[in-house]
């Protein structure tokens, strides 16, 4: 061979021996095939085998067949983002003419996904309180296909009556799917649950380190997997084996990194609850969270995201008191390991506050004493500003 020649058909290398505990990280758009009825058959591999570059390679594999495993579904499907996750599921399953119905404490993107894009395509969505459990059956009539569910609810944290819904949508005939991310498969898992569908933005605690996107929707009925696959194939939606390997790193620690936050984030919300400066903590894990006795009942334990709501008096002040905050950060997409705070509205869906500010808080890796200080020294800084400010 020629040098020009040599330089792109790399010598072939003993691979013997050769018994690795890290997952390699397989790059393709190519697939090459032995002879050329293996190439005009290349579609029979489908869903499972590799043709082209969007069918995933082994290290794609790997980790579908990890979170699989871990959700007890059947299999699972790689996105680029939990949100593109949502999104093909929303698009493979609906069809013109049907309804889907989402939770008033959806993922905000979601609303914007069934309003904005569903609409346009003759598909309709309602929305349900969260904590509609067996009064879901009034927003039910013959359009609706699917039942989607997110618990706990997005920024005001209300755990669903999962039970209570699957087995309404099951007599009913309609499929029911559950955005998990907060959860992660360690402390509930849908599907065993009696879902269909169970989506995870890996993005947050099975990634763990925010610094990839990736999403994952797994099923219980291998059919769906395969529409899911044929789907977004044709939608041209595949994910970075490097993204892939990132998470296959990540998900490695999720157990210990769950079970440290979960009762790091537990033991702040509670000691946060007598502050004079807030009115309300909404932690799954308290019992003042709404839909509390359904997490007690159905999770194995919490994670790290959960709100204050402020003595509505201060809301004004927050931004400010804010910046002075040591450890935290502000931002969204949570559950690496630094902890972050997002300030949020959520007009009409607060009771008694109506404008509706709340901190949503995650909870990271850092020393637990050094997070506490921080939030209640932003607490003090609101309560001293507010007395200044009284008239
Ligand atoms: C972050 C998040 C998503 C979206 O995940 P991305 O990977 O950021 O698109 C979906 N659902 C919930 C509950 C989330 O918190």
């Amino acid at each position: 061979m020629k040098d020009l020649t040599q330089l792109v058909h790399r010598p072939q290398v003993d691979r013997a021996g050769f018994s690795s505990l890290a997952v390699p990280t397989h790059r393709a758009s190519t697939i090459v095939f032995p002879n050329a009825d293996a190439y005009a058959q290349r579609r029979l591999r489908e869903p499972d085998g590799y043709a082209y570059g969007l069918d995933g390679t082994p290290t794609t594999r790997v980790l579908e067949a990890q979170i699989a495993a871990l959700e007890q579904g059947a299999r699972s499907i790689l996105l680029p983002s939990g949100q593109a996750a949502i999104a093909l599921l929303f698009l493979s399953v609906l069809k013109p003419g049907d309804t889907v119905l989402i939770p008033d404490t959806v993922y905000p993107p979601v609303r914007a996904l069934c309003a904005d894009v569903l609409a346009a395509q003759g598909i309709r969505h309602r929305i349900y309180p969260p904590l509609a459990g067996s009064g879901i059956e009034d927003f039910i009539d013959d359009s609706v296909r699917l039942i989607w569910t997110e618990s706990p609810g997005s920024a005001t944290m209300e755990v669903e009556d999962l039970p209570t819904i699957v087995s309404v949508a099951r007599r009913r005939g309609i499929l029911t799917g559950c955005d998990n991310t907060w959860a992660t498969p360690l402390l509930f898992k849908p599907l065993a649950a009696g879902m269909d569908f169970s989506v995870e933005a890996l993005t947050k605690y099975a990634a763990g380190h925010s610094d990839v996107l990736l999403g994952s929707v797994t099923v219980r009925d291998r059919d769906w997997h395969v529409r899911l696959r044929a789907v977004a194939k044709v939608l041209g939606i595949g994910v970075s084996p490097d993204d892939c390997a990132l998470v296959l790193r990540g998900i490695e620690t999720l157990g210990v990194r769950m079970a440290h936050i979960g009762k790091v984030s537990t033991g702040i919300a509670g000691a946060l609850c007598s502050h004079p400066a807030v009115s309300r903590v909404l932690h799954p894990a308290l019992p003042d969270c709404p839909g509390h006795a359904f997490w007690k009942r159905d999770m194995t334990g919490a994670s790290g995201v959960f709100s204050l709501l402020l003595q509505p008096e201060l809301d004004a002040l927050l931004d400010d008191a804010l910046a002075a905050m040591r450890i935290f950060v502000i931002g969204a997409s949570w559950g690496g390991t630094r902890s972050l705070v997002a300030p949020m509205t959520v007009r009409g869906r607060l009771g008694g506050n109506p404008e509706g500010r709340l901190l949503r808080i995650s909870i990271g890796l850092e020393d637990p004493d050094d997070l506490l200080a921080d939030l209640l020294g932003l607490l003090d800084r609101l309560g001293a500003a507010s007395t200044t400010a009284a008239p």
